[in-house]
């Protein structure tokens, strides 16, 4: 990553306080998903594109950012997912060279990799685990416990479902799962998350199974206020706030996913949580107001003034 630093990218990190706590968000970058069309099968595709096009957006092109969140629990470091990893044959090779930018982010951000002590894992879809792990498998984040569901874990890295998934791209999803899963599996640097764990102090797991098996969030509790940090329970910032019914083309359950978001959505929204949503515009920090049947995003400020330690950084970076 030396060199001039590439313009045609999103701001590499972002740094907040949420209550005693310091949080970093860095972008893995953008996936480009293509038509909202094949995205949101289960909608009326008309509606879809009006819905877009009302909201500035392009419904030809539907772009998730990759938010990573990393939070400083007086020392203990735990970050929450990993992007779509490095892998020329998997993640960067499916989503683009523009993915898979987790790591020299978190770097650029002041964090060292090897010092992350927690990976807590929403679900083991590619662009959430697949950066658990270089090209040879070997772990990004040795000195961390990765925090997952158990029934995530035994269905995505079940090699027996391979055989009989639909397309290559099914096929990696298993395949991929178990490379970057079992080296950790392996050296015993799992902790199996279930619904209310507490895998760091004020940190705990809500059990959200729809969008896959075992999809959980964590809820992050510091000094009155909570931040519910929830992975894939949505992925349009658009589309599933204000159409909660609309599935997500990848929800293994439906009608479980669309439960779970409405169930989710009314905690935030009735508690006056902050959201800290993966596949929303960077950072993905935010609120949910009730709008009609259903809700609309109000991002939250981040603070601008930065401090000296960041401003520090982004110079070093830059030269
Ligand atoms: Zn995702």
């Amino acid at each position: 990553m030396a060199g001039t630093p590439p313009t045609d990218r999103p701001a590499p990190f972002a740094r907040f306080r949420h209550g005693s706590l310091e949080c970093t968000v860095v972008t893995d970058g953008i996936l480009e998903m293509g038509p909202a069309r094949v995205n949101f099968p289960t909608a009326d595709p008309a509606e879809v594109d009006a819905l877009l096009v009302e909201n500035y957006l392009s419904p030809e092109n539907v772009r998730l950012n990759d938010n990573i969140l990393v939070v400083n629990v007086d020392g203990l470091l735990v970050q929450f997912d990993t992007g779509v990893g490095v892998d020329p044959a998997l993640g960067r090779g499916f989503f683009g060279e523009k993915t898979g930018q987790t790591i020299p982010n978190l770097r650029a951000a002041g964090i060292d990799p090897l010092d992350i002590d927690i990976v807590a894992i929403t679900h083991t879809h590619p662009d959430h685990v697949w950066g658990l792990v270089d090209a040879d498998g070997v772990p990004l984040y040795p000195n961390a416990k990765v925090a997952v569901s158990r029934e995530d874990f035994e269905f995505w890295t079940d090699l027996s479902r391979v055989e009989t998934a639909p397309n290559q791209h099914m096929k990696d999803h298993f395949l991929g799962a178990h490379k970057a899963l079992m080296p950790y599996a392996e050296a015993d640097r799992i902790i199996w998350v279930e619904d209310g764990s507490e895998i760091a102090p004020g940190i705990n797991a809500i059990a959200t199974p729809g969008h896959s098996p075992g999809h959980v969030v964590y809820q992050i509790a510091s000094e009155g206020e909570t931040i519910i940090c929830w992975g894939d329970l949505c992925h349009h910032y658009v589309l599933l706030l204000q159409r909660p019914d609309w599935a997500f083309q990848f929800d293994y359950d439906k009608p479980a996913a669309t439960a779970q978001r409405r169930r989710i959505y009314d905690f935030v929204e009735s508690n006056r949580y902050k959201v800290l949503a993966y596949h929303f515009p960077f950072p993905g920090l935010g609120h949910l107001k009730k709008d009609g049947a259903g809700y609309s995003w109000v991002p939250v400020e981040i603070e601008r003034a930065l401090p000296a330690e960041t401003i520090r950084l982004l110079r070093d970076a830059a030269n």
